[in-house]
């Protein structure tokens, strides 16, 4: 492909791009793929590595891009919200955006990973929010921002942070508010019995990673456990929730529903997270399921 930077968008054909450094490993390619050929758009999605000491000046240059819009992930996330001229209320609140478009000749920016958490519960755990107790977030990186943003919009009444390095939830909570209380990973213990969430955000549970080293006596039996990592599919806390018997929510679903915002500002129509979708993508990840009923 020719040098595709220095061109304006083509609206006819619009293009879009995964950008961040690096990008080989995203599966957002085949998610705007699958959308793109089952709504018969015109159009294309593809990768584009932007380093870290690039992207200043790439996301401020956005409109010579030839791109109409972009997905951000790491280490970009912060750079691209500072070069947008409007950003949405979420990527105001978490200093990072995810999503990008060109509209009237301005860069907006979004942040729809804590939407992708919350509609992933919604759809696969109806009701969980309504449920009394507090939420409790293991890790306090990128990804617990998103998911701590969401769970306050949703009122619910107290997020307790977990993290091995305190200092970084401490940040989180001055960030929030007071509603989101800061705790070192060994606490965790003391507030099981309160919650009515339980969520990893932590790295810990990859594939090629240990699971954290974690008990889950005295947690509720009615309370929701949900992991935001999806290779693999079922995690080591899933595994041992479902085992005691708590309802369990895979990540996949949050990846999948991040990505509806930007594929409707970039090719027009919102699209459906289906269960074809989800099958597309584990496939691309080779992991086997069950289809959902
Ligand atoms: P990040 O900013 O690098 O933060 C990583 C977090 O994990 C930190 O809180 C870190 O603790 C903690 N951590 C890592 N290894 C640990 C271990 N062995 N024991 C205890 N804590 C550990 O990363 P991120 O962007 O938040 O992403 C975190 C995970 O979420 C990744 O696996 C990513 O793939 C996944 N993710 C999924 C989605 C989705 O759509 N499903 C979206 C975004 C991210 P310290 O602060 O102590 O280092």
């Amino acid at each position: 492909m020719s040098d595709p930077e220095g061109k304006a968008p083509d609206v006819a054909n619009p293009e879009a791009a995964i950008t961040g450094w690096p990008v080989d490993h995203s599966r957002s390619p085949v998610i705007h793929t699958y959308w793109l050929q089952k709504y018969g758009l015109s159009g294309h999605y593809g990768r584009r590595a932007v380093p870290p000491e690039k992207a200043e000046a790439f996301y401020k240059g956005f409109a010579e891009s030839g791109l109409v819009g972009c997905n951000v992930t790491v280490p970009n996330k912060e750079a691209a919200a500072k070069a947008c001229d409007i950003l949405d209320d979420a990527a105001q609140a978490m200093g990072a955006a995810n999503t990008l478009w060109l509209e009237d000749g301005k860069l907006h920016g979004a942040n729809t990973d804590g939407i992708g958490f919350l509609r992933n519960l919604d759809q696969q755990a109806i009701g969980w929010d309504r449920k009394p107790g507090s939420a409790l977030v293991l890790g306090a990186g990128g990804a617990a921002r998103a998911v701590i943003w969401g769970l306050l919009s949703r009122n619910i009444p107290t997020v307790h942070i977990f993290n091995r390095t305190l200092a970084k939830a401490e940040a989180l909570s001055e960030r929030f508010g007071i509603r989101v209380l800061a705790h070192p990973l060994d606490d965790l213990s003391k507030y099981l019995s309160e919650a009515m969430l339980l969520v990893n955000t932590t790295a810990a549970g990859m594939v090629g990673k240990a699971d954290l080293e974690i008990s889950l006596e005295g947690l509720p039996k009615e309370a929701l456990v949900t992991d935001i990592v999806y290779t693999p599919l079922e995690t080591g806390l899933l595994k041992a929730a479902a085992l005691r018997g708590n309802a369990t929510v895979d990540g996949l679903g949050m990846l999948l529903h991040q990505a509806g915002a930007g594929f409707e500002h970039w090719f027009g129509v919102l699209p459906e997270v289906d269960e074809d979708l989800r099958q597309t993508v584990l496939a691309d990840l080779g992991i086997k399921s069950e289809a959902k009923a």
